[in-house]
């Protein structure tokens, strides 16, 4: 085991989206970004249904032209199924302003055309490196890496943006994390050639889909733009803990049992391996502390019902690069006021509204057809992940207008 010892102004723990977009900031603003992860890229992850919010983000990161050359899924909104309820929200009808469409990934390209624009902004990006280690002393962060051959090194920065996603390196090694207050909950997921044929279904939004008898089921079908489809189904832990030998069974048994999905999917080939994932949902002690502070995943998970993950993921990228930048050039700064606070208010928003979707409340405003437009742009807004703009009740008050829409809608 060989030591070396390295010097950077920003260590960055992970090259998923949090990751490479903070990477490139920092390196358009002049500072030497290292970032350490423990995959080769292109590596699978899930996490396919872009929000047109994200765009504003790769846009500033500088990354946007490469992103649109690749051809991508178009995405202008997401369908709503239960029984023979149908709804859609598009995304053009939104309350607030920015852009209003956005991709379906996969997040093999994706991720690995973002790493490599963090690369050709700059960013020094070490792969198949592990972060096992790290101590703050004097102003300054001791990372420890580790190669997959052992070898370490040490890397002296001034600061560490923890973007490990569900590898969650700093809450562990800080006892930083804390249970969701979430139940537990458990997904399966594959890729299918979908061989979808006809007009009814929208390659251009997300579907999701309830159970026909279990409300707190639920499915998604996102379409890939090359014939191909993300499919998968969560529900309550005590309900899908299947056989992992027998996880492509498991998920078609639940496919069989919701009738539009079982037509739209009639001629589709299950050639891929089912995966799962078991409570995922995660939560933390706090944001950040001296020399570090924790990005996306690394932070909190909520749930992927409204497909907040990444669009959350590169805000908080965003505001930490902000303060991060200030601090670095010797202005004092407050870490609460400008990254916890505003990053939870919109995770807060989207909680209100992931509660609302298990609760029975969103599902019942889902389906209900004679909103008024501006309720509808309102809501429409968050779901295309303006979780952040206080000028839409929904976003500012979201819990108690969402309550009070709910009651209505079961009144009609
Ligand atoms: P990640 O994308 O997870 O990247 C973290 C990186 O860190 C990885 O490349 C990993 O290899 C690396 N790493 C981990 N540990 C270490 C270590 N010790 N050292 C070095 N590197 C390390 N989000 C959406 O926006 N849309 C969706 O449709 C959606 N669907 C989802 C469905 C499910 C079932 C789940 C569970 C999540 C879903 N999400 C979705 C959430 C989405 O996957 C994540 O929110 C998003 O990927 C977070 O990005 P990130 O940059 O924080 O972390």
């Amino acid at each position: 085991m060989r030591a070396l010892y390295l010097k950077c102004d920003v260590v960055i723990i992970g090259a998923g989206p949090s990751g490479a977009v903070a990477g490139a900031l920092l390196s358009n603003l002049g500072y030497h970004v290292m970032i350490f992860e423990k995959q080769r890229f292109p590596r699978f992850s899930i996490g396919e249904s872009l929000l047109p919010q994200c765009m504003h983000f790769l846009e500033k990161a500088g990354m946007l032209d490469a992103v649109e050359k690749h051809k991508f899924q178009h995405k202008n909104g997401a369908a709503f199924s239960r029984g023979n309820d149908y709804s859609e929200f598009r995304f053009s009808d939104k309350f607030s302003n920015g852009w209003d469409t956005t991709f379906q990934v996969l997040r093999s390209d994706f991720d690995m055309i973002l790493a490599e624009q963090a690369e050709l902004a700059g960013v020094e990006i070490h792969y198949e490196v592990y972060i096992v280690g790290m101590e703050v002393s004097d102003n300054s962060c001791r990372v420890r890496t580790q190669q997959q051959d052992g070898v370490e090194e040490t890397i002296e920065t001034r600061f560490v943006l923890d973007a490990s996603g569900f590898g969650r390196v700093l809450p562990r090694l800080l006892d930083l994390e804390l249970p969701s207050n979430f139940p537990s909950r458990v997904s399966l997921f594959t890729h299918i050639e979908d061989q979808i044929s006809g007009t009814d279904f929208d390659r251009n939004k997300i579907l999701i889909c309830v159970h026909p008898s279990q409300e707190e089921v639920w499915y998604w079908l996102i379409p890939f733009s090359n014939g191909r489809c993300s499919i998968g189904v969560v529900a309550p832990t005590e309900l899908l803990r299947g056989n992992p030998e027998k996880l492509t069974e498991e998920l078609r048994k639940w496919i069989s049992e919701e009738p539009r999905l079982c037509r739209i999917l009639e001629d589709a080939k299950f050639d891929t391996p089912v995966r799962s994932i078991e409570g995922y949902s995660c939560n933390v002690k706090k944001l950040y502390g001296e020399g570090f502070a924790l990005l996306g995943n690394a932070g909190e998970f909520l749930d992927p019902i409204f497909s907040s993950g990444v669009t959350i993921a590169m805000k908080s990228a965003d505001l930490a690069v902000n303060v991060l930048d200030r601090q670095l050039q010797g202005h004092e700064v407050d870490w609460q006021e400008d990254f916890a606070t505003p990053l939870k208010q919109g995770i807060d928003t989207f909680r209100a509204f992931v509660e609302a979707w298990y609760s029975g409340k969103f599902q019942d405003i889902a389906f209900t057809e004679q909103h008024s437009p501006k309720i509808k742009a309102m809501l429409c807004s968050v779901l295309a992940g303006y979780a952040w703009d206080r000028s839409n009740p929904y976003v500012k008050e979201s819990q108690r207008r969402i309550n009070t829409l709910a009651e209505i809608c079961r009144s009609q």
